[in-house]
């Protein structure tokens, strides 16, 4: 019951996705041209105007696939019932904002086709963290297809980035409830993985569950990151698992000395206020933002992936912007595929809120219709509120993902 109405790619498409039960509106589907014009690149040179290519790693890039070419990647059965019409346009929204025909021969090899493609734009030295994606499990520790959306196995985002390493990293999603949760992170660390994944609503894990001390202990000797998903839109009647997004929850993990990349900076949705006496529900943000003020220092980071999103406050942007005093604790990332989908962000709702300058709409919008990750890119490196920007810091990302050797 849980997954089904999640998305396939975090909460933050659920969030998107709940305007998507009506008709298909346009602005959904992304047009895939190829090839940079040439009246775009000037845009594109600006872009990346002050930045080191070889720091700029997107530190959130989905790998999805329906296992057609071996992978082992699944997408729920039921994103494929027509008596399931709102999975059913998920799905086809977002093979459609990865350019995948429908007619496509392997929807896996496809998808990993446009990424490479679109990767090639970007100057040398730039590269993109692929993300597996562990199935859901019970508290037992087994896996549920059910409640699995999509799985992403650690092997094919390992063997995708090991393909194109000049591009790619990888970082592996390990459920820490399963039996053999260390001996999988272990393999990853030996495999080359930059980091670990998980989504702990969808997945069902509690960040403070006595199981995961010592794979947390792990995580902190090796000086791996996890990146954690927080905050959510919309409860699950019965489910009761939206709690496990709760931001204050990672300090479970940070307490143990590892370090923790909160994604989208929670910026989706509201949390319980578990400090309070008397809890009460806050926006995520709001508990993000009390984190990054507590004193963690660098063992605390929040990927920027689409804070500007349509879904989210501008005040979420606003405050990114202005706080340059954590904005060397702030991630680029894509959230890739989202970005390829018009509808996700409105640039002139951007310009009216003051976060873009009115002039950026336009080449803005034909730079997303060739190039949806250099669109992403280029959107962050345009958004503005008063004069504030985000710094370079923010898109030099890389070294938060270097293991010392022999870790
Ligand atoms: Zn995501």
């Amino acid at each position: 019951m849980l997954n089904r109405r999640h998305l396939l790619c975090c909460g933050a498409a659920a969030g998107l996705f709940t305007a998507l039960a009506g008709p298909v509106r346009a602005g959904l589907l992304n047009p895939c041209r190829r090839g940079l014009p040439d009246a775009l690149r000037p845009l594109v040179e600006r872009t990346f105007e002050g930045l080191d290519p070889a720091q700029l790693w997107d530190v959130h890039t989905h790998l999805l696939g329906t296992g057609d070419s071996g992978s082992g990647c699944t997408i729920n059965a039921q994103l494929d019932q027509w008596w399931h019409p709102v999975e059913m346009l998920r799905k086809r929204v977002i093979l459609g904002a990865a350019c995948i025909p429908p007619d496509a021969p392997s929807v896996d090899r496809a998808y990993a086709q446009r990424l490479r493609a679109l990767a090639e734009d970007f100057p040398v030295g730039a590269r993109w963290m692929l993300f597996a994606f562990d199935q859901a499990c019970d508290d037992a520790g087994r896996p549920h297809a059910g409640h699995t959306t999509f799985h992403v196995p650690d092997a094919y985002a390992a063997r995708i980035a090991a393909d194109a390493p000049q591009r790619f990293a990888w970082v592996a999603s390990i459920h820490p409830y399963r039996a053999d949760a260390l001996a999988r992170l272990d393999a990853a660390l030996d495999a080359g993985a930059v980091a670990l994944k998980w989504l702990p609503s969808s997945m069902n894990i509690d960040l403070r569950d006595a199981r995961l001390r010592p794979f947390y202990d792990r995580l902190a000797s090796a000086r791996l990151p996890v990146i954690v998903h927080c905050g959510e839109e919309r409860a699950v009647p019965g489910a009761g698992r939206d709690a496990l997004g709760n931001p204050l929850l990672v300090r479970a993990a940070l307490e143990h000395g590892v370090r923790v990349v909160i994604a989208h900076c929670a910026s989706l949705g509201t949390a319980l206020d578990l400090d309070r006496k008397r809890p009460r529900d806050v926006p995520a943000f709001a508990l993000f933002a009390r984190l990054m003020d507590e004193g963690w220092g660098e063992r605390l980071l929040g990927d920027i992936s689409v804070v500007l999103q349509a879904n989210r406050r501008p005040e979420v942007a606003r405050t990114l912007l202005t706080r340059e005093d954590w904005q060397p604790r702030l991630l680029h990332g894509s959230d890739y595929p989202l970005p390829c989908i018009p509808a996700a962000v409105r640039l002139p709702a951007l310009a009216s809120a003051g976060l873009l300058g009115a002039d950026d709409v336009l080449p803005l919008q034909a730079l997303r219709e060739h190039n949806p990750l250099l669109f992403d890119l280029a959107l962050k490196r345009r958004a503005r509120w008063r004069g504030a920007r985000l710094l370079e810091a923010v898109f030099a990302t890389r070294p938060h993902f270097q293991r010392p050797a022999g870790a």
